[in-house]
Parts: C-alpha cells; structure tokens; sequence
C-alpha cells in the first residue's frame, strides 16, 4: 500500500482506494469493481460523505429485520470484502447470518479467495455455489442451498439491480447499501441503506450489540422506504443548493 499522510484532507477516501486496488491485485476485487466504487464515490461526495438521519434510520431497520428473520443471509462479493471484511464477519456471527459469496464477475478461484479472506476472520462462509436463482441470466444466479435459495432476508450490499428483482420475485425481503438513491437496486428494495458500506457495516454492528442488550427502544419502530430514499434525494438536493449560495 502507499503510504498516505493522515493529514490529507482526503485521507479516508485515499486509503478506501487503497484496499481496492490491494484487493485488486490479489484477485478479490474485479476491475469492474474499481468502476463501481468511483460511481460509488461521487455520490458519497455530493451526500458530503458521512452517515446521515435517514441512512440511520434504514441501518436500524435493516438490523430489526434482519434480526427478526429465520434464515436470514448476507451476501458479499470482491469489493464489500476488500473494503470491510472482519465488520462482515462481526456483524454475520452477531445476526447468526451466514457470508454467502456472490459474484458478478465469476470465476471459482476469485470465490475460493474472497471465502477464504473471510474465514481467516472467522466466519461460516457459504462458498459451494449449489443452487441456482431461476429467472437470472447472469452469475449472479449461483447461489447456496443453506443461503439465499432458502433465505427469507436477504442483505446484498453493492447489489446488480437485475438480481434484487429476481430475488423480490422469489418472495425474499432485500436490503440493500447502496450510495446511489437513484439505481435500480435502491428503488427496488425493501430496505435501502444511503450510505458508504465503509460506515453502514459500523453503525449496523453497533445497532446489533445495542439490539441484543435491550430490545425494548425497537418495539415501535416503523420506517418507509420510499420516504426514506426520498429524504436522500431532498438532502443531496439541499446540499448543493448550499454550494450554490457559499
Ligand atoms: P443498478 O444495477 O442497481 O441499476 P448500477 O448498474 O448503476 O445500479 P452496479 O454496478 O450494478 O450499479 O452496482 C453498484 C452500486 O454500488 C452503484 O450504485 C454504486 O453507487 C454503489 N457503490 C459503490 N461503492 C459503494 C460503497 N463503497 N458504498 C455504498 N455503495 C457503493
Ligand atoms: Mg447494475
């Protein structure tokens, strides 16, 4: 890794580059990958980077009904792993739902890295490919008999719009992370959380502890998607019209 001064001002969007192309060079992240996260980036530049009401409000949720469900699943592909792995790992043991690897970009040997980057942190990881997601062309199909084909929640960070269609087809509930209010996985989820998976696997992992220690300040809690991404899209908004008038 280079090594980058803790005093620029853009220290956490370098080093996030960094565990990219590291994750890069060893075959976890697929070039595309590298793409997503710029398309990724820009929209976290005009949300000015950081975790705001609404992207709380949908991590809360997420966690709720994550916790709540019976074979809960979280999916991960190149990029959440080189970004967050040991968050993953913690967040999947404190919600009892297993890693299953899912890849866009297939290949088995990218699949056997990713599992295995992620069992050095200790996690159960659904790596076997034995099941297949009917109605998806693409590798996105492959999935896990003890994962998302029997799963009845499923988190797909950073998830192709194609697969979160199908996966609602098939009468699963989808959260998905995604900075872009606008793609077609953030309009067709159940959950959408706005906000950078390097800080929404931190806040969820905290909501967890918090959840397993009282349960009780999440009884009444109720949360509406499409309000939700509507105060994103109103913030970005409000935003750069502050830009506009500095
Ligand atoms: P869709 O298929 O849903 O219409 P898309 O084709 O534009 O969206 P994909 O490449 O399929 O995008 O999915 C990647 C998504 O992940 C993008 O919307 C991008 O903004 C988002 N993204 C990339 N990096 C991050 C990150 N670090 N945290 C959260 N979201 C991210
Ligand atoms: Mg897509």
């Amino acid at each position: 890794m280079h090594t980058i001064p803790e005093s620029h001002p853009r220290y956490r969007s370098l080093i996030t580059r960094e565990k990219l192309v590291k994750g890069f060079k060893d075959g976890i992240v697929a070039p595309q990958g590298l793409i997503a996260h710029g398309r990724g980036e820009a929209f976290d530049y005009i949300l000015g980077e950081k975790t705001h009401d609404f992207a709380l409000k949908s991590e809360k949720a997420a966690v709720l009904l994550l916790s709540r469900a019976k074979n809960p699943v979280i999916s991960v592909n190149g990029n959440t792993t080189a970004l967050v792995p040991g968050e993953l790992v913690k967040l999947s043991k404190l919600l009892n739902a297993p890693l299953e690897v899912n890849l866009f970009h297939w290949s088995r040997e990218r699949v056997e890295k990713i599992a295995s980057l992620l069992r050095s942190f200790g996690a159960e990881v659904l790596a076997e490919g034995d099941a297949v997601l009917e109605g998806l062309e693409s590798a996105r199909r492959i999935v896990n008999k003890r994962g998302t084909y029997i799963a009845d929640v499923v988190l797909v960070p950073l998830e192709d719009g194609d697969r979160c269609e199908i996966l609602k087809k098939h009468g699963k509930k989808v959260i998905t992370i995604d900075l872009n209010p606008l793609s077609r996985t953030s309009q067709m989820a159940d959950i959408t959380i706005v906000d950078n998976i390097t800080r929404a696997i931190p806040n969820m992992i905290k909501t967890a502890e918090e959840l397993k220690n009282g349960p009780n300040e999440y009884k009444e809690f109720e949360f509406d998607n499409n309000q939700n991404l509507r105060s994103a899209i109103q913030l970005i908004c409000e935003y750069l019209t502050s830009k506009v008038l500095d």
